[in-house]
């Protein structure tokens, strides 16, 4: 048998999903968010260009496709791995002026990464990005509206919100500095992946999963001890803010995010529910990332966040007896018992069809009692039986599939009685 590829999966039931889903588009839209979709085929170069060409995502994980009609051989396209550079791509090439635009994108992302628990190769996310704005209250309330999202659309409190500053560009170049001396220290303890992210991005070296690097780091200088002025008092205002707004939340001072272009607020919501792979929705700010996708001067301040929609389905799950998961309409079933009642079973059909009431017709040909265990199965509210008798008298028995109990109506009666809930 062909299996699925490795690294996805299936969805046999898509309806938590498509809860989860919209909840997050009906909890965005109330915050003024527009949904947008991109193609997820985009040039390569648009991802080395932004994320980092040092970032596991770029160095690793890049799903490519060879790009046969392309007339420069160096050209390859690829598999999405994020939104937020097709996001700022989609907002140049479609000259957006109105500001902040505020938009999101759920879909597919592809990451050709080793499976694990909680990974995948191909994975959702809904990504929502407000580009064009520079006070640092947006980046309070964009994790102020996540919060709430989390909290009263989905019932959960069992995640902790982890912030971290990482200071303007300058900022982030003179700490580089700082941390490549804290490294020249320790290069005898350091991994071989670390020892070669301290001379091409020091930054970097916070994403190494190492317990033993990671336990190193633990000492290493921090970013918000190396802020400037003004990104000190972002910083403090941030904080400020989202305390006033009751949002808790910790500092987390190794806190970078795996990807270059993120400045000033990085932030993270996990859950220990989760295990290693906790995080379940982060962003930050990216002030650079609109001019390094133009490669002009033009610029736009922006601020953004991604959720990982698996990972959130896990810890909906615990919760999902709580949630207003809408129910299934009523299924009503129709019998016929052999094969002379099958055309008055279609045309029953019809009826209910027209009349949009939920139904199914069984045409096996099989013993009454495997007729009504294969009904209980599939969840059917009412059985519409259809026998030789109920033919010859226009009727209908109508089998109540909770309470077990039976009743003979005339055929002609059966939408308006189920119309009037009767049954
Ligand atoms: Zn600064
Ligand atoms: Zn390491």
């Amino acid at each position: 048998m062909i299996q699925r590829v490795k690294g996805t999966q299936d969805f046999i039931d898509m309806r938590l999903f498509n809860f989860v889903i919209s909840q997050i588009q009906k909890h965005l839209q109330e915050y003024n968010f527009t949904q947008i979709s991109t193609p997820i085929l985009e040039h390569t170069e648009l991802f080395k260009r932004t994320l980092g060409l040092h970032t596991d995502v770029v160095s690793k994980e890049m799903f490519l496709i060879e790009n046969k009609s392309a007339s420069d051989p160096e050209d390859s396209i690829c598999l999405r791995p994020e939104a937020t550079a097709s996001t700022v791509r989609a907002f140049l090439e479609n000259g957006i002026t109105e500001l902040p635009w505020k938009v999101f994108i759920s879909g597919p992302m592809f990451r050709y990464e080793r499976p694990q628990k909680g990974r995948f190769r191909q994975f959702h996310q809904t990504n929502l990005e407000i580009i064009g704005s520079k006070s640092i209250n947006q980046d309070a309330l964009l994790i102020r509206m996540l919060d709430r999202l989390f909290k009263d659309k989905f019932l959960l409190d069992n995640y902790a919100i982890l912030i971290n500053f990482l200071g303007c560009y300058e900022d982030r170049n003179k700490f580089n500095q700082e941390l490549k001396k804290f490294l020249e220290q320790i290069t005898d303890k350091l991994c071989q992946n670390c020892l070669e992210r301290k001379d091409k991005n020091p930054l970097r070296i916070f994403d190494c999963k190492n317990p033993s690097c990671k336990e190193i780091y633990l000492k290493a200088p921090k970013t918000i001890e190396h802020l400037c002025k003004d990104c000190d008092a972002e910083w403090k205002q941030l904080q400020t803010t989202l305390e006033l707004t009751s949002v808790s939340f910790a500092h987390s001072s190794n806190l970078v995010r795996g990807l270059d272009y993120y400045d000033k607020t990085v932030f993270e919501f996990s859950s220990a529910d989760l295990g290693a792979q906790n995080a379940f929705c982060g962003g930050g700010r990216y002030d650079r990332l609109v001019s390094e996708i133009s490669q002009e001067k033009y610029n736009q301040p922006a601020v953004g966040a991604a959720i990982g929609i698996e990972r959130l389905l896990l810890l909906v799950e615990m919760f999902q007896n709580k949630l207003p998961i809408p129910e299934l309409p009523s299924l009503y079933l129709i019998i016929p018992l052999s094969k002379d009642q099958q055309l008055l079973a279609l045309l029953l059909a019809n009826q209910l069809s027209s009349n949009n009431i939920t139904h199914d017709i069984l045409f096996d040909d099989v013993s009454v009692k495997s007729l009504m265990r294969k009904a209980n199965k599939m969840g059917a509210k009412f059985c519409l039986i259809l026998g030789s008798q109920e033919q010859e008298n226009h009727e209908v028995t109508v089998k109540d599939m909770t309470l077990g109990t039976e009743q003979k109506i005339k055929q002609i009666n059966l939408v308006d009685l189920i119309k009037k809930k009767a049954f």
